[in-house]
């Protein structure tokens, strides 16, 4: 890809957002991995990126949009072309009594928060979820039986053709970590949520208790991305890993988390190579073993 036709076009429609050249997405991803991308851009309106979708149409560069990088692999080389993330103007909460209006970029743990000031309830779950709505919704984050489709009403995104469309809840056929905009070159922008009215002692013990429940259970003060493995139907995957003997088990400086066996941690310089190793170990073993194919909850993208 030529960078300085990008360059070029970028100043030519005067677009004001931040754009970075062979950026590092380690910077950009909770396992702090992730080889460079040509062109980060992390548009501030809907004006930049609409120019930045047609940049990248024009010239026929594949663009990539990420959150907060939290289910992600990014691999060694890193990602080819274009990766956006939504900056300031996607990160917008607007409250109309129980019906919230939430930017893309807004991060799922302030909106919890912002939530409970106002004694709404319906997202105690995302309380400590460290992704954006935009990846929430992608994903249908959930904890403990609670999902983000409980509370979408609609959501309104760029299509690669760089129209604006809005699509309602039914039209979204949300399932385990998925819904039907998941692998579409579609860019979500906002959504809206319908909340319910609560009580803020109630709403502030739940989220007491989903904490509780994930610092006992999770290594979160470790570099990782969440669940690798989704669970498959009658198992756990995490107990399946322990079974298979792979709990701690190390790679470089990667390693199968010794408190909870779905997460892999990065004790610092791990490559995404090595993270990789242990993935594809542990779906070997778990074969082998109990003949259960383990499906990937992490993303992994990019070239290794
Ligand atoms: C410590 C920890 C705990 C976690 N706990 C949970 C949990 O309890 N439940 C759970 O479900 N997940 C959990 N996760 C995983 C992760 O936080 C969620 O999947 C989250 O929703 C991902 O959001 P993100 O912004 O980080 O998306 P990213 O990881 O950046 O991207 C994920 C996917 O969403 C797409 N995407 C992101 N933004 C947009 C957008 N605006 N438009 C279109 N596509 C977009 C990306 O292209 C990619 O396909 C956890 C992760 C960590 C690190």
């Amino acid at each position: 890809m030529n960078i300085d036709i990008i360059k070029n076009e970028c100043k030519k429609q005067r677009i004001n957002s931040i754009i970075k050249y062979n950026e590092p997405l380690k910077n950009h991803t909770s396992l702090r991995i992730g080889g460079p991308a040509d062109v980060f851009c992390s548009p501030n309106n809907i004006e930049d990126l609409k120019k930045v979708v047609s940049i990248s149409k024009e010239y026929d560069i594949p663009f990539r949009v990420i959150g907060n990088g939290t289910n992600l692999l990014i691999l060694d080389n890193g990602i080819r072309g274009l990766v956006i993330n939504l900056n300031k103007g996607f990160k917008k909460i607007e409250f109309s009594d129980k019906i919230v209006k939430v930017g893309a970029g807004v991060s799922l743990v302030y909106l919890s928060k912002m939530a409970l000031n106002r004694e709404l309830s319906g997202l105690e779950f995302a309380c400590n979820i460290p992704g954006t709505l935009g990846g929430a919704i992608i994903n249908n984050a959930s904890f403990k039986r609670n999902y983000m489709a409980d509370v979408v009403q609609d959501v309104t995104f760029l299509t690669r053709e760089n129209k604006i469309e809005r699509t309602s809840k039914s039209n979204l056929n949300f399932n385990y970590r998925e819904c039907n905009l998941k692998g579409k070159s579609v860019i979500i922008l906002e959504a809206t949520l319908l909340l319910k009215g609560g009580n803020k002692e109630e709403i502030e013990s739940k989220i007491s208790e989903n904490i509780e429940i994930r610092e006992t259970k999770q290594p979160l003060y470790k570099l990782n991305a969440g669940s690798i493995f989704k669970n498959p139907p009658d198992y756990y995957a995490g107990e399946l890993v322990e079974k298979v003997g792979a709990k701690g088990l190390s790679k470089g400086r990667a390693e199968v988390s010794s408190k909870h066996a779905n997460f892999i941690i990065n004790n610092g310089c791990a490559s995404a190579g090595d993270i990789l190793y242990l993935i594809e170990e542990i779906e070997k073993r778990v074969k082998k073993n109990f003949g259960i194919k383990l499906e990937r909850e992490i993303e992994i993208l990019g070239e290794p």
